[in-house]
């Protein structure tokens, strides 16, 4: 095993796992912590429900990425990326873009293409605000 010191792919502060996780503490906040890029619940899988499968979101990855994952803090995990802030603006400009896309729904039918073409939007709208912001 390599001693070079592991660090969070967002913060870059250095995580740790001698415990405490989740604790409100230092310890707790930079202990570390694995994230698939692609969530495994898009494929059917859970590790709350071991051997059980689901049907998924997609069939394959758009992106290429199943099964691949990095490194987070505590912090940038389970608080940044697992709870992003939409406020009703963002949300109502979200809903007209779902529905220019044809990605709206009136009833919910067999199938999970029109989800799977609005987690492709969501990330889309991301890469966009990262590769505009990244430019100023
Ligand atoms: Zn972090």
């Amino acid at each position: 095993m390599s001693n070079k010191l592991e660090k969070c792919g967002i913060c870059g502060c250095i995580v740790h796992r001698r415990g405490h996780y989740a604790e409100p503490t230092i310890e707790g906040r930079s202990h570390a912590t694995r994230h698939h890029y692609v969530a495994e619940r898009f494929f059917g899988r859970s590790k709350n429900r071991k051997n059980t499968q689901r049907e998924g979101v997609f069939k394959k990855c758009p992106w290429n990425q199943e099964k691949q994952s990095t490194v987070f803090c505590y912090e940038c995990h389970e608080e940044l990326i697992h709870n992003p802030v939409f406020l009703p603006e963002d949300i109502k400009l979200f809903a007209e873009l779902v529905e220019s896309r044809n990605l709206n729904e009136h009833g919910k039918r067999k199938g999970k293409e029109k989800i799977a073409g609005r987690i492709q939007l969501l990330h889309e709208i991301i890469a966009t605000g990262l590769k505009s912001l990244k430019k100023e």
